[in-house]
């Protein structure tokens, strides 16, 4: 039995999402949250969401970023940032601080972001530097405006939504003189663009409609360009009230070398460096990351509002007296109020190990995408195809690098592996794999279900929860998750990429690894939860690759990207399992690291007694999730023989039943971590204005 003694703060934080020996990162969190907790709180409980406008005072937001040094955390150094390298989990670390009070003053804090990403990923080197420093603000002495930029995409129906294929903006030649830059007229049109109230400038992705030049490509389109700029009507949305939205109207003439990543001249047409889909897809690699682990924030913001309303909920009244327990615990001491809020915690934790591990992922992949770019250019291969196909060979030295990764530092052949990890490909095609999995992963998983998960943090503040002054603004949060689960992509965009990835021999080696590291945690490790993620893990596997040649009753196959019914449901049950697998790891690291750390050395065993229940709790609903998903897939495309028996399901029956046992000790958890809710401190009051 433990007890916790305080909510987790910042000294735990840093342990888990690795941040510790990151000082740049420490002071960004302090802006962001001094930024929420004031201004942004003070936003909501004034009633500014009230109005799809963009309004003065909600334009003091922009204002706070700006004064804080939030606006300039994307730039390098050298355009006017302050942060030296890739910075993802940068990005990740603001948005949970600013999503802990609105996840709509999150978006607006990111949206420029996005606007820039098109040119940060595949601009040239001329792009990036006018139009990341021209986003910086003022520094003392410059006299300019601060630029800031929108990301427009979505096209108004029939046109692009979760089909990005179809466009109706249309790119043609407008002027091009002998030995001159070519002139193009940009016609384009937004459905639900963000920061489009004061954007000065519009990342744009367009298709050609004219001979002169090929195929798609995205542009960039700026406030005083030639032509029409109406910023459109804004968007009656119902959520996300602290960032802009509106249909814009664009038509303008923009000289070629706006085309992002450039152009070539083939045989008199302007051949576009990289089509909309090849930037896009880059893009959303990343900023798919931070939309997921708002929803996550949210989770486990809810923790503290819901314990101080639960318990003071009798006090002061008559009967209520001072030492009772009524007075004590108030709601608290009902088992199921405890136990529900820490499914909130256990789901909100899971999301957020889930989404640091993809953002720390992403920061180690954006060199690396980069080194590979330049090997393969060296090497002559250019063509996707063949990029491919040369990271195919290369499969033995992946797989021998990740069966390293994951064997522990003491027990492996350091050499070899610092050796495979230098290389440049090696670890691309490893990367690139996981990637594949874990950034639509985070936005499918973290975002579905935590809008589901919220829903159930609103329900435990009963009438109140439901009402605009609920504490820690619940409601709002509630209802805002439905945008983070919507926008850059609904869930459908995410499990269709799933399909495609979660197949890779490269990701499917990588599970093996995590198959492994989860049954020694189960034996290294007691009461983690490692023997249920690994017996699940093992059951998803065995499912995939069952569905991957069975076929139905009528003899069809099952697993093909036309029938989604089976995909889609293999990725949602791939969802369950990656949150708590990066929580498991995550605690395995506060375990090692924090009786090193002065501030936790002493209540250690307490605290890590709750974080192994807490993983425990989500390691067993995960299992349980996938268990259900994989016997519905299993055997539900075939008619019921009368006989119960399948023989050549005999490794699932068994598969399935070890799930089962594995859930042992999963509900003690879930008592013990409950316990410990009731007896936690929390500070006298909400660190923010409640109204
Ligand atoms: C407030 C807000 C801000 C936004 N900001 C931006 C922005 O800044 N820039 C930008 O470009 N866009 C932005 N968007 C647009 C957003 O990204 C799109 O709304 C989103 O991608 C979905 O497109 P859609 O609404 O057209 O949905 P649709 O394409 O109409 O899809 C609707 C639903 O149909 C189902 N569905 C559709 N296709 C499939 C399929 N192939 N398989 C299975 N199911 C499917 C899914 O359930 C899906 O959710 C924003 C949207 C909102 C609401």
């Amino acid at each position: 039995m433990y007890t916790l003694r305080t909510l987790p703060g910042d000294d735990v934080r840093q342990i888990m999402w690795r941040f510790a020996d990151r000082f740049d990162l420490q002071m960004s969190i302090q802006s962001a949250r001094s930024i929420a907790r004031s201004v942004v709180a003070k936003l909501v409980a004034e009633g500014a969401r009230n109005t799809h406008e963009w309004t003065e005072q909600k334009d003091e937001l922009l204002t706070a970023f700006d004064q804080s040094g939030l606006t300039a955390v994307f730039m390098d150094p050298h355009q006017g940032g302050f942060i030296e390298g890739p910075k993802n989990l940068a990005l990740a670390l603001i948005a949970f601080e600013l999503a802990w009070v609105d996840a709509g003053a999150a978006t607006s804090s990111l949206a420029s972001c996005l606007a820039l990403a098109p040119i940060h990923e595949k601009g040239t080197t001329e792009q990036r530097d006018k139009y990341m420093s021209a986003c910086v603000p003022p520094q003392p002495g410059e006299d300019r405006e601060i630029w800031r930029g929108a990301f427009a995409l979505t096209e108004p129906l029939p046109y692009i939504g979760v089909d990005t294929g179809v466009l109706c903006g249309k790119a043609t030649v407008s002027d091009w003189t002998d030995g001159e830059e070519p002139m193009l007229q940009i016609d384009k049109r937004g459905r639900f663009i963000t920061n489009m109230d004061f954007a000065n400038f519009v990342t744009a992705a367009v298709e050609s409609n004219d001979d002169r030049i090929k195929g798609t490509f995205m542009v960039i389109l700026e406030e005083g360009d030639e032509g029409i700029f109406d910023r459109g009507a804004p968007t009656l949305k119902m959520v996300h009230q602290l960032s802009s939205t509106r249909d814009p109207i664009m038509n303008l003439k923009v000289p070629a070398s706006r085309i992002i990543g450039g152009y070539d001249v083939v045989d008199g047409v302007i051949v576009p460096k990289y089509n909309h889909s090849e930037i896009i897809g880059s893009v959303f690699h990343r900023t798919r990351i931070p939309v997921g682990l708002m929803t996550s924030a949210k989770l486990i913001s809810a923790i503290e509002p819901v314990i101080r309303y639960h318990r003071n909920r009798f006090r002061g009244g008559d009967a209520c007296k001072e030492g009772s327990p009524r007075f004590d615990k108030g709601i608290q001491s009902n088992e199921d109020a405890l136990q529900r809020l820490i499914d909130v915690w256990a789901s909100g934790e899971a999301g957020c190990s889930l989404a640091f591990a993809a953002s720390r992922l992403a920061d180690q992949f954006d060199p690396i995408e980069k080194a590979k770019e330049a090997e393969f250019e060296n090497q002559g291969i250019t063509s996707p195809r063949k990029q491919m196909m040369a990271l195919r060979k290369m499969k033995d030295q992946v797989f021998e690098l990740i069966d390293l990764e994951y064997t522990p530092e003491a027990d492996r052949n350091q050499a070899r592996y610092q050796e495979l990890k230098n290389d440049t490909l090696v670890s691309y095609a490893y990367m690139e794999a996981l990637a594949g999995v874990l950034n639509p992963g985070v936005k499918l998983w973290n975002t579905g279900e935590g809008a589901n998960k919220m829903r159930e943090a609103v329900a435990l503040v009963g009438g109140y929860g439901i009402t605009e002054d609920c504490p820690g603004f619940l409601m709002q949060k509630w209802t805002d998750t439905q945008l983070e689960a919507t926008y850059e992509g609904p869930e459908a965009v995410q499990r269709r990429h799933l399909t495609m990835t979660m197949t890779s021999e490269v990701f499917l080696h990588t599970l093996d690894a995590w198959i492994k590291q989860m049954k020694a945690a189960g034996s290294n490790v007691p009461g983690l939860g490692g023997y249920a993620l690994a017996s699940a893990m093992e059951l998803w596997k065995f499912t995939l690759n069952y569905l991957q040649s069975a076929k139905d009753e009528n003899g069809k196959k099952l697993y093909h990207n036309k029938r989604q019914g089976v995909t889609f449901a293999v990725a949602d049950a791939l969802g369950w399992l990656l949150g708590p697998y990066y929580l498991a790891t995550d605690v395995m690291e506060l375990i090692e690291k924090g009786p090193m750390s002065p501030t936790l050395a002493e209540g250690i065993d307490d605290l890590t007694g709750f974080y192994k229940d807490v993983c425990h709790v989500q390691a067993a609903r995960a299992a349980g999730e996938v268990s259900r998903i994989c016997t519905d897939l299993v055997y539900g495309f075939n008619e019921c023989n009368g006989e119960c028996s399948r023989d050549d399901l005999k490794e699932f029956v068994e598969l399935k039943a070890k799930v089962d046992m594995c859930m042992a000790g999963s509900r003690l958890a879930k008592d013990r971590a409950g316990n410990a809710l009731s007896e936690v401190m929390i500070p006298e009051a909400l660190d923010y204005p409640i109204g």
